[in-house]
């Protein structure tokens, strides 16, 4: 059920603790952790506790979730110093765009030169 924790889900898990993550900050409704993937020198992901499976299905069941990951993607960005230089806070959504985790995220990228439009 949209909301409820996935047994399939990576994220999920690192909500639990089942999977380990570097966690960066963490609020009653996040957990922001760095990507192990990172694609800049700063690559954070910023996750809502509860599992929905895109950051628009989200916003429609739970607005101030939604938005306590924006604010949280700010936090993040200002913890990093990368707020005075510039940073994307982006969310794929659907695997035509590069989701491949189906589970709310926002990427928090910065720390060097970002070009537009993106690939
Ligand atoms: P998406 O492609 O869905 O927009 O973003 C998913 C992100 O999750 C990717 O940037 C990928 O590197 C990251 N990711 C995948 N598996 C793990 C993991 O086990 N731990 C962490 N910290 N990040 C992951």
């Amino acid at each position: 059920m949209a909301g409820e924790p996935q047994t399939d889900c990576l994220f999920c898990k690192i909500v639990s603790g089942d999977i380990p993550a570097t966690i960066v900050r963490e609020s009653d409704t996040t957990v922001a952790f760095r990507d192990i993937n990172p694609q800049a020198p700063t690559h954070v992901l910023v996750i809502p506790k509860v599992h929905y499976p895109d950051a628009s299905s989200l916003a429609a069941a739970e607005p101030q979730v939604a938005a306590d990951v924006l604010t949280e993607a700010g936090a993040v960005a200002a913890d990093e110093k990368i707020d005075s230089t510039g940073y994307r806070v982006i969310f794929n959504t659907g695997s035509g765009a590069g989701q491949t985790v189906f589970h709310a995220h926002a990427h928090v990228l910065g720390g060097r030169g970002l070009q537009w439009p993106p690939g």
